[in-house]
């Protein structure tokens, strides 16, 4: 009787686990087929350059179009892609997805690095490594990978043999959501990365509250001597572009300047940036000295 009422119980937690992991296979399974019929598609979101007031370089984001949930943001699929397996197929379908945009906009007389995002997993993916610094070499594209720490702490060696090989083919390497995650200033000194992108978690509250300029301003400090470029991300505000401003901070990133857009937006984007630095040589959202 016993053994007959912990069935039960097993059951009824299979049961109730059931609805999920049903819904969690039909996502799967979709998944698989969007990635293999192109169902996927990429936004671009611009960095800029405070200093030079000009277009330093953009960040793919991978959005998928799904035919009756709508649009899913990749928190909701990328997790699930890596554990799934197909995340290395996801990321190279990316690059040379970005590979091809980056040829227009060069026709567009933009020569612009395009960041991608890289998970962790795919920092001990050899296959992956190979394939992507081979597409990346043949194109001749200008390319950086995002990363962020945590996925270099699960196998430090690895990952930093792997993030040397992309550096020498001229991968641009930035560590992204700085301070989110799993930091060790051990392997941060050690890692070949030219730039640092410190967490949004940090921008944008900037201006009300009392900690986070502290830490926004000592990161700065960090990366820069460690001869790192800094980017701060979700840059919502004029007032916390002012003070990232006088922070020092090299290059900014979020809604202020510009919401993750298609391609032709981005291209339409840079068209009107040329126009306004042909007016007055300077962009628009910087406020003009008095
Ligand atoms: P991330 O790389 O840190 O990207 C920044 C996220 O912040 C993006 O969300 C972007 O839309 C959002 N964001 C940008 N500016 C602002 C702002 O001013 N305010 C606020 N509140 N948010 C802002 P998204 O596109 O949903 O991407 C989420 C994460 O998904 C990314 O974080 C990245 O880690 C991951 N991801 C995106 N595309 C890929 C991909 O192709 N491969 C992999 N492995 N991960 C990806
Ligand atoms: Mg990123
Ligand atoms: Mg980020
Ligand atoms: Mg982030």
């Amino acid at each position: 009787l016993a053994q007959a009422r912990v069935d039960q119980k097993a059951i009824v937690r299979d049961l109730s686990a059931g609805t999920p992991a049903f819904d969690k296979l039909t996502l799967a399974r979709e998944l698989t087929a969007a990635i293999a019929n192109r169902d996927m598609f990429l936004q671009y979101q611009p960095k800029v350059h405070v200093r030079r007031q000009e277009i330093a370089s953009a960040e793919a984001l991978v959005r998928w179009q799904h035919p009756t949930r709508g649009l899913v943001l990749p928190g909701d699929f990328i997790p699930l892609a890596e554990e799934i397996g197909e995340i290395g197929a996801l990321t190279l379908w990316t690059l040379e997805r970005v590979i091809a945009d980056q040829k227009i906009l060069a026709a567009d007389g933009h020569d612009l690095t395009i960041f991608i995002n890289i998970s962790g997993q795919l920092l001990a993916d050899t296959a992956f490594v190979d394939s992507a610094c081979a597409m990346v070499r043949s194109h001749g594209a200008k390319i950086g990978f995002e990363i962020t720490e945590t996925s270099v702490i699960r196998d430090p060696q690895v990952a930093i043999a792997h993030l040397q090989t992309f550096a020498d083919v001229g991968i641009t390497i930035a560590i992204d959501d700085y301070g989110a995650g799993l930091s060790s200033l051990a392997y941060l000194k050690q890692l070949p990365a030219r730039e640092l992108k410190i967490d949004k978690l940090f921008v944008l509250q900037l201006t009300s509250s009392h900690r986070d300029p502290l830490i926004v301003r000592s990161t700065i400090d960090l990366a820069h001597a460690l001869e790192m470029e800094v980017t701060a991300e979700g840059v919502e505000t004029q007032a916390a572009l002012a003070l990232l401003t006088v922070m020092g901070c090299d290059m900014v990133q979020g809604y202020l300047i510009s919401r993750p857009i298609s391609i032709d937006a981005f291209r339409q984007y840079l068209r009107d940036d040329r126009l306004k630095l042909g007016e007055d040589s300077r962009h628009s959202m910087f406020s003009r000295p008095a």
